[in-house]
């Protein structure tokens, strides 16, 4: 169970993601895990996180509490990516340290802080106030070895080789310019994220523990060589129990949400279908389609003729053609946000289109649902290239020449995955998946025993 008896060990650890959706709920559900093992857990979210996450701020099943730190800016406009992240990391210093002190004044202590690895400057907190240091990984081990590897020298970049890439550390298939993260293909589309991705490595030496948001079995080659160089563990996928074990489903469950998921309309719905016959699609919360891609989107769907769920996010809906959501009534539904846990869990969907953000990946790998890849951008188009040629549970959208995935192919990929016979064997190979993340995070599975290591460690401390 999720939430059973919780041993204590008195270890207080400070969670800290950064302020995306995508980095939040990895590490949130992180902390439930380290609850469940009688770790007090403190997360440290900005202001702005904090207020806008307010409407799904707790849930009396979990002593997890949110404390606030300053990236600077609090909901004002950066004028830059750049200028955001240089005043989090001055003003983020100050403020975490704030925080660990004031924790320390009313008798909570602090022993660790888990921090995002996108968040560097945190692990010298850690170390100015003699904690323990752990970085939390919040994409895949094979992403954030390209980086490794771009930040080692392993890799030049921009890499433009019409030729296969060999990453060190990477075991095959191998990889081509198209199947990177999108930063290390085009360096010059976001040199600031660049300098993120790559900087996380600068003083990941010094950390104490690195967890990777993934399980041995999944990325065994590559956890395997990332643990030659850092005190690395796997200890996910970060899903709650009761998704891989339906038997607990009517255990409570809470998120940190920045968006109002259409719960009861999405499960009503879904109910209404049978087993196997609905798409799921959702490019996760920051992923922006161009108009003309979104028109190609619609035009594929509505080919399949397929039941659809579709999550178009609000400031992403005026570019869905005039009166669409009225004339696809019988097929689909559109919302504004989910809860894609639970809609994934659901025995009505037979596949998810999706972006191939990590969580979203993770989840469908771990919940048995087969994916159509549509990458967009920075680490996606390396996921999707797993989800079809290692894990074996998907297709990944071919895009055409200028680089639009058309209607016809939309639909040629949902069909394959629907009703082909190679159908089948990405739905045989999802179930395979399924077991595998469930034997992980089990009790006695290699991430189970990861994170007993890892709590027993700090008990020591
Ligand atoms: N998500 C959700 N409801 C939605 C769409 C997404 O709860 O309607 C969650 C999803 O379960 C995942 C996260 O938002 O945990 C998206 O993370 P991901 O890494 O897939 O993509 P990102 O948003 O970072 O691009």
């Amino acid at each position: 169970m999720e939430y059973g008896n919780k041993p204590h060990t008195n270890a207080h650890c400070l969670v800290l993601p950064f302020p995306i959706q995508g980095h939040i709920n990895p590490m949130l559900q992180f902390s439930k895990r380290l609850e469940h093992k009688g770790v007090r857990v403190t997360l440290a979210l900005t202001h702005f996180i904090f207020n806008k996450t307010k409407h799904s701020h707790q849930s009396s099943a979990s002593s997890i509490t949110a404390e606030t730190i300053s990236d600077g800016y609090d909901g004002e406009e950066a004028p830059s990516i750049e200028e955001y992240l240089t005043r989090f990391r001055c003003i983020g210093s100050e403020t975490l340290t704030a925080l660990v002190e004031k924790l320390r004044r009313s008798g909570q202590p602090v022993d660790c802080i888990i921090y995002d690895s996108f968040v560097p400057w945190a692990l010298d907190v850690a170390k100015e106030l003699g904690l323990v240091g752990a970085a939390f990984l919040t994409q895949s081990c094979a992403v954030c070895n390209v980086y490794y590897n771009v930040f080692s020298g392993g890799l030049e970049i921009p890499v433009t080789a019409a030729e296969e890439i060999r990453v060190p550390g990477l075991p095959p298939p191998p990889l081509w310019v198209a199947d990177l993260p999108s930063f290390v293909g085009v360096p010059e589309s976001y040199p600031a994220l660049l300098d993120v991705v790559v900087s996380q490595f600068a003083n990941l030496g010094e950390a104490d523990w690195v967890l990777g948001n993934t399980f041995h079995k999944l990325e065994e080659e590559v956890v395997d060589w990332m643990a030659n160089i850092w005190p690395m563990r796997t200890i996910g996928p970060t899903i709650p129990s009761m998704y891989l074990d339906k038997r607990l489903l009517n255990d409570r469950e809470y998120g940190l949400s920045m968006f109002n998921p259409k719960t009861s309309d999405c499960m009503n719905w879904l109910d209404q279908h049978p087993n196997g016959s609905v798409v799921y699609v959702s490019f996760g919360s920051v992923a922006e389609l161009g108009l003309k891609q979104m028109e190609e989107l619609t035009l594929g769907l509505k080919n399949t003729n397929c039941y659809f769920l579709w999550v178009v996010r609000a400031t992403e809906e005026a570019k869905l053609p005039k009166n669409f959501a009225a004339e696809t009534a019988e097929k689909g539904l559109v919302v504004s946000w989910c809860p894609q846990l639970e809609v994934l869990a659901h025995p009505g969907v037979g596949c998810f289109v999706t972006h191939c953000g990590w969580n979203s990946t993770l989840e469908a790998l771990s919940l048995g649902v087969p994916m159509v890849g549509i990458p967009q951008w920075t680490d996606q188009p390396t996921n999707a290239k797993y989800v079809m040629d290692v894990w074996g549970t998907g297709v990944r959208a071919r895009p055409d020449g200028d680089g639009l995935v058309t209607g016809a192919e939309v639909e040629r990929c949902v069909r394959e995955v629907m009703e082909g016979e190679r159908g089948n064997e990405i739905r045989k190979n999802a179930m395979k998946w399924r077991e595998l993340a469930k034997e992980a995070v089990g009790e006695g599975g290699s991430s189970d025993k990861n994170i007993d290591e890892f709590v027993t460690s700090l008990i020591r401390f």
